[in-house]
């Protein structure tokens, strides 16, 4: 058997729609890299096709509330992903799961859906309550919260002013690649407030918020969506089949 046909046993291919922002796609790289690393050995990695976006567009049309052009976006890049040979689809961001719809019944690919794999790691620490910190599509609308719920957590998320603050933190710091210390500490005022209100653990539900914040910060476990999400692409990859 040839090296390629033992590479295609191997693994599967996953393309991932990336860039918003390119700071958590690094993670994403990396991690999943790391992953087949792990369970392969030596100088394995992974399978990956990556489109990155413009996300000064993406962020401009979420202003805006172009809900419809971001999904032609994004179903733009799956096809593409798709024609290059991708037999599974990631969307490395929480909020673009506005449109994950759309972008599944254009393609008919698997998709690794963000919400999902991570309600499936807090159920399987036993936790029922959890507080979702991210931006303030994913905290507010039900098209994220309503995949916790179904999957039988109660969903905590921050007060108004709390909301509008976290967010802002995300677009004007994190996205840009900045991490300061006072935004941290007001992270970690967040969650101890929800964590007061009962909340046994925080979905750090933006893909930025775990370069921001570790488990160290935090007075309850957190759950990092793009290491949960990186690690089931990594069960992708590697799925017999
Ligand atoms: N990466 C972020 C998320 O996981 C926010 C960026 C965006 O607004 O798309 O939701």
């Amino acid at each position: 058997m040839s090296l390629y046909q033992q590479q295609t046993l191997q693994q599967r291919t996953l393309g991932i729609i990336g860039g918003m922002s390119w700071e958590s796609t690094q993670s994403y790289y990396r991690l999943i890299n790391q992953g087949v690393k792990e369970k392969l050995g030596g100088l394995h990695s992974a399978d990956l096709l990556i489109h990155s976006v413009d996300f000064a567009q993406i962020n401009e049309l979420q202003e805006q509330g172009e809900w419809e052009a971001l999904g032609v976006i994004m179903t733009s890049s799956g096809t593409r992903l798709q024609a290059a040979g991708a037999q599974g689809l990631l969307l490395a961001t929480n909020t673009m799961h506005k449109v994950v719809d759309k972008l599944q019944a254009a393609t008919g690919l698997p998709i690794i859906h963000i919400a999902e794999v991570t309600a499936q790691a807090i159920n399987t620490q036993g936790l029922k309550t959890v507080a979702l910190l991210g931006t303030q599509f994913t905290m507010t609308e039900d098209f994220y919260k309503q995949r916790l719920v179904n999957a039988g957590l109660k969903v905590l998320i921050p007060d108004t002013v709390a909301q509008q603050e976290v967010h802002r933190i995300i677009k004007q710091e994190l996205c840009l690649g900045q991490f300061q210390d006072s935004s941290r500490q007001y992270y970690v005022e967040v969650i101890k407030q929800l964590a007061a209100q009962g909340a046994e653990g925080v979905i750090l539900g933006c893909t930025e918020i775990g370069l921001l914040i570790s488990q160290d910060d935090s007075p309850i476990p957190v759950f990092d969506t793009a290491a949960i999400h990186a690690a089931a692409a990594v069960d992708f990859l590697l799925k017999e089949g």
